[in-house]
Order: C-alpha cells, then structure tokens, then sequence
C-alpha cells in the first residue's frame, strides 16, 4: 500500500480491500515514525485526519465517492486550511489558525474526498530553492538526509519521496514544484498561470504563483490535478475554461512529438553529468517516436534577473498585510504603534524575506520605477514572446529541471545568488505563464535527475501524455530512496 499508486489506491478502496481509515492511519503511523528526521511536516493532526477518512469511508459505503474519495495526501502549508495551523514557513504565522479553507482545499476536501494527512514544511513565504529559509528548520531529503530536497515545496517532496503520503500538494512561482521534484525522483506538474484557484493560497508573488500536484507518476498528477482546477470567482486572475480531464490523453502514441531543445538552455551552467542523463532521456523519447529540433530562447539569460524584480516587488506589497494587527505574530513588546509594525515584522521575517521586501520597496520606489521594474516587466514580455516563436517549431520544449543535483544542507545557504540560479531553467516559464513539468530520468551519484517539460498555454493534457509515455517505457519514477524505512 506504500508504494501504491493512486489508481491502485482508489480501486483498493472502491472494492473495499482497505478503508479510509486503515489507509489513512497506515500513513499516519510512518509520519509519526519518520518525520522526526525529516522534518518534512509542520503539523500533522490524527483526529482531523480520521475525521475526514471516515467521512470519507461513510462516502464510499453509500455509493457516492469519486475517483480520490478516501485518498490521503500531504497539503503545502501555504494553504490555508479551515481550523489548520496554516504558517507558511514563517514565524510570521506561527500561531495562525485559518477561519476558511482555500479554494484547493475546499475542492480536495469537500467535493473529491481527499483526507489531508497534514501541512507540510517549506520555504518562508516560499521565498528559497532549498527548504532552508523555513522558520520550522531544514526538510531533509529522504535519498540523503545531508542533503536538502529543493525548494520551496521541499517538504511536500520529501513527504511523497519517503511514502509518507501518496501525493502532495505544491505551488511553484518560479520552480517551486518542479526543482524539488526534480531532487526528490518525483513527477510534479505546474500547470497554466490561472487554471488552479490562488485563493487562500497565501500569496507571495501573485502574477507567478501557481499551485499544482506533486507525485510519484504523471498519472498521479493527472488525477491530482482533476481535483485542483477549476474557475473561481474569488480569485480574479482565475480562468473560466472548460473543465478537462486530464487522464483523456495520457496513453495516446508519442508518434511524430516535435520536441524542441533551447540552444540556451543546453550550454553552459549545468552539471555535465545532470545533463548527460537529461540527453539520455531525450534519446529515449526519439525511440519512442519523437523528433528534435532546436529552437531559441534569445532571452532567457535575463529570465533571473526580471524575476528577482518582479517578484520581490509583488512580494513585498502582498507581505504589507503582515503588520501584528490583523493576524499572526506580534511582538510582545512595544512603544507606540510604528514601533509595534516595526519589530512585529523585525522579529516575525527571516533573512530571506526581508531582503526581498527590501528589494521590492526599492524597486518600486519613484527613482527607481522606471529603471527596474518596468524594465523587467519589458523583458518578460519578450520572454513569454521567446515562447510564443519556439511553439511555432515544436510541441513540447525539453531541458534539465535543476542544473545539478541536490546539494548539501548548508551550501548555498549563505550565497542568496548561487541560490537563484538553483531555477535558471524553471523560472522563464513562471514569467510566460506557461505549464511545466519534471519528471524523474536517471540518477547521477545515488541522486535523482529531473528532465523538465515545457508547454504552450492549456497544454497540460499534452505534457502529462508526454510524461506517461516516457513512464511506462522507463522505470526511474518507480525508484524508491533506501535507508528510510
Ligand atoms: N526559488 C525561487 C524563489 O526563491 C522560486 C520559489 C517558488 O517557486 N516559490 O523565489
């Protein structure tokens, strides 16, 4: 049952070999056993748990389940879920427990029947690459526990890398999905900028954010995501499209797939062995029919820089909520009110935090406008344009996830640049909007590789096809880390 997929899970529970609760419990237990040296869950709540599954079972007994209903999965804590502890990595919201859930939340719980094993560890405001900005302490990854599992999901991935949960939710504002999984050998799918709701997902730069599905399959994802999307009149930015499926077209034939190769993206900068495996993947998608062509990204080189514009300037007015007034942390001890506002947000944001409000206040200060933020908000036009040329000459774009494998617990944390160009391939598809992926194709060391896919708007059916195809000639997503048992 660990290892299971979530088909399988589904038909255990629909012909009653397993209940929700046993399921549900099962994992539970391997939380309580496990987590203490992972770290990968903030909070976890049995109770909450068992309430849900036997609801759950209660669903299943009357014939009125859907195709999750039972399931238990691991929920980023950036959600905000009704009578959670909902913190964000932060201290900040430390003692935060959300009156509503999100609107992912609610979808999960309330319509699919999902049981929310609990909130799982993660960047501060996922603001990192690494797991180590979290005011909860490093997320260990389950394949070296000296080694950090990415970020900003990295505790969602390592809880699903481990068998601690069968799937995960993840948000991914310029890689926070895709390069975790890439760390940690799972399949993790970001998909089109205002298919999943953003509402009650605690926003930190919110003309990128996008929260998606974390799992062991592109199959898993698939089913995760049919449970996520949706039009939401509470989030503005949402999209009204027709709802998909999308299982419809995951065993459809690879045949005559044009997949295009960025020059930029296949020079320098990347790990010769992470790319040796990511050449060895793409090798195997040309026996399974496709074609390669090289296409261009002429800007792509600027795709960090805009974002660390950008986005540190989205963050920093969406962080301007957390004042000590309305919620969350406020310092014990003060003069009068601005002294309240300034050591409340003194105290309550870590390092990494602070700098990008410190940036974004800079870059969106009247000298400064012009000069910076405009500028990046110039060149993710040409960036998201760079796309619109390479889908004319192909179906699907190809690329390593992350330039190298997970690195050790402390490395990068004192260099915050060496920690940006963790996302130097993820990043330009946050800034067109665009669906990526990763999915696990091969090991360098003992460590997971992950090969990154890229789609035109709305082609989340395509991609996760692409993915499926690969998984069922290949085995890699299958591997499980030894030595967590
Ligand atoms: N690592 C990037 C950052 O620190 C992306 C994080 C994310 O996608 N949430 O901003």
């Amino acid at each position: 049952m660990i290892n299971a997929s979530l088909k399988e899970l589904s038909l255990a529970l629909a012909a009653k070999k397993v209940s929700s609760v046993e399921l549900s419990s099962l994992f539970l237990d391997r939380i309580e056993r496990l987590n203490p040296t992972l770290n990968a869950f903030v909070t976890v709540d049995r109770e909450k748990s068992l309430v849900m599954a036997r609801d759950a079972d209660a669903r299943i007994a009357a014939g009125t389940a859907g195709p999750l209903t039972g399931i238990p999965i691991a929920q980023k804590d950036i959600f905000c879920a009704e009578g959670w502890l909902s913190t964000c990595g932060s201290k900040m919201l430390a003692n935060f427990v959300s009156p509503y859930d999100a609107t992912v939340i609610r979808k999960m719980h309330a319509e699919a029947g999902l049981v929310s094993l609990g909130k799982t560890n993660m960047d501060e405001f996922a603001m990192g690459s690494s797991n180590e900005t979290s005011f909860f302490g490093s997320v260990r990854n389950p394949w070296d526990t000296q080694r950090v599992p990415g970020g900003s999901s990295g505790g969602s991935a390592a809880a699903v890398a481990a068998r601690l949960a069968p799937a995960a939710t993840g948000t991914d504002t310029g890689g926070s999905i895709r390069q975790p999984a890439a760390l940690c050998n799972l399949t993790g799918l970001k998909p089109t900028y205002g298919v999943v709701s953003r509402y009650g997902m605690i926003a930190f730069a919110s003309s990128l954010d996008q929260g998606g599905p974390m799992a062991a399959s592109a199959e898993d994802c698939a089913l995760l995501l049919n449970t996520m999307v949706g039009f939401d009149e509470r989030d503005s930015t949402s999209l009204e499209r027709p709802v998909e499926d999308y299982a419809r077209d995951l065993d459809k034939p690879l045949d005559g797939l044009r997949i295009g190769l960025p020059k930029e993206f296949f020079g320098e900068g990347c790990d010769a062995e992470v790319m040796a495996a990511v050449r060895a993947a793409i090798a195997e998608y040309e026996k399974l029919g496709a074609t390669c062509v090289e296409v261009s990204l002429p800007n792509s080189h600027l795709s960090v820089p805009a974002y660390y514009v950008i986005a540190p300037a989205e963050a920093s007015s969406n962080l301007s909520r957390f004042d000590g007034v309305r919620y969350g942390y406020r310092a014990p001890e003060y003069g009068n009110l601005d002294d309240m506002y300034m050591k409340t947000r003194a105290q309550g944001f870590g390092a990494e935090v602070k700098r990008r409000i410190l940036i974004g206040a800079y870059v969106l200060s009247h000298g400064y406008y012009d000069a910076y933020y405009l500028q990046a908000q110039r060149i993710r036009r040409l960036i998201a344009n760079d796309f619109v040329e390479a889908f004319k000459h192909c179906d699907v774009i190809m690329s390593p996830t992350s330039p190298s494998t997970a690195f050790k617990l402390g490395e990068k944390a004192a260099d915050p640049v060496q920690m940006y160009l963790s996302d130097i391939y993820t990043i330009a598809v946050n800034l067109a909007g665009l669906p990526g992926m990763s999915i696990p194709c091969g090991f360098v060391g003992g460590l997971p590789v992950g090969l990154q896919l890229i789609g035109n708007y709305f082609a989340e059916n395509r991609l996760l096809n692409v993915a499926h195809r690969y998984q069922q000639a290949t085995d890699w997503h299958q591997r499980r880390p030894g030595g967590i048992e």
